[in-house]
């Protein structure tokens, strides 16, 4: 344990289990002294994060759908009556139709491009407008993203075209807020195992993939991710917005299958 985030309050948006990439930066930030809000989506997801929440001593848990503008207010609001101001946000949201997770992008429909650009990529947009008016001393902002925004990946379609527009999101972010000391980031994290993943068609295949292909040779794991994001949420990062980094075994600087990594 360290004293990285001691004194510092933030809110966590996206835990859904113990699986999720949310519970591995929520743990890293518990371990360096955070305080912390969690945010869940309906009643059904409650009963899921109420024991995570016991087990880091988090007493706010709030109720937040993030295509409900209503419903952000109301989480904010309640955010603003506790703490009146916070330090940090981490946004760890994601949503498609499975259906349009597998087969052709070209296929798209227009409601679920929609639907799936408005809770993976305005969302965080939505959320940084409230989050700015709590960072009264500054703050650091983090998303979650995959590098099938930059180069195309089986079955990632609608979800690509939604993370790179999250990707540029970032960026436009990270220069509205820098004036007042609020830094903007995104960690692209290599595949893991989550609720969200298993809706991708083909992931163990991927899964496996990235494990033979990687430079190190494995995956990464939510507490790796949740490691890098202690770097960007705490002052390690001070000097650091609107970058992406890349939490994936070094998948992204791969051009060429190595000649000593075994076949599928
Ligand atoms: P997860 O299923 O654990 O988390 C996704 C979360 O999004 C859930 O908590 C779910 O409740 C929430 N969510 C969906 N719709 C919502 C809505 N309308 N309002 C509020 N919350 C909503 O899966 P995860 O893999 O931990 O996903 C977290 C983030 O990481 C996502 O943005 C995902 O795209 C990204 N990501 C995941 C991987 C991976 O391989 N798992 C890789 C790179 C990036």
């Amino acid at each position: 344990s360290n004293q990285l985030m001691a004194g510092k309050r933030g809110l966590i948006m996206g835990l859904a289990n113990d699986k999720s990439i949310a519970w591995g930066i929520a743990k890293a930030c518990a371990d360096a002294g955070a305080e912390m809000a969690f945010t869940y989506m309906g009643e059904p997801f409650r009963k899921r994060v109420a024991p995570l929440a016991e087990q880091l001593g988090v007493t706010q848990l709030i109720d937040c759908d993030v295509s409900d503008a209503a419903s952000i207010d109301a989480a904010f609001a309640q955010l603003e009556q506790a703490w009146g101001k916070i330090d940090f946000l981490v946004h760890a949201i994601g949503f498609s139709d499975k259906n349009e997770l597998r087969g052709r992008y070209i296929e798209t429909s227009r409601d679920n491009f929609l639907m799936t650009m408005d809770i993976s990529c305005y969302s965080f947009t939505a959320v940084a407008q409230r989050a700015e008016k709590l960072m009264t001393e500054g703050g650091s902002m983090l998303t979650l993203t995959y590098y099938g925004a930059e180069q195309v990946m089986p079955h990632y379609n609608v979800m690509g075209v939604a993370k790179a527009a999250l990707e540029a999101s970032v960026k436009y972010l990270a220069e509205d807020l820098g004036k007042d000391g609020i830094r903007v980031n995104a960690i692209s994290a290599g595949p893991i195992k989550t609720l969200a993943a298993s809706g991708i068609g083909d992931f163990r295949y991927i899964l496996k993939w990235n494990e033979l292909n990687s430079p190190l040779r494995r995956n990464v794991t939510i507490d790796d991710v949740g490691k890098s994001a202690l770097y960007l949420l705490s002052d390690l990062g001070s000097g650091v917005t609107g970058e992406n980094l890349h939490v994936d075994a070094g998948y992204h600087v791969v051009g060429m299958k190595a000649v000593d990594a075994p076949d599928i």
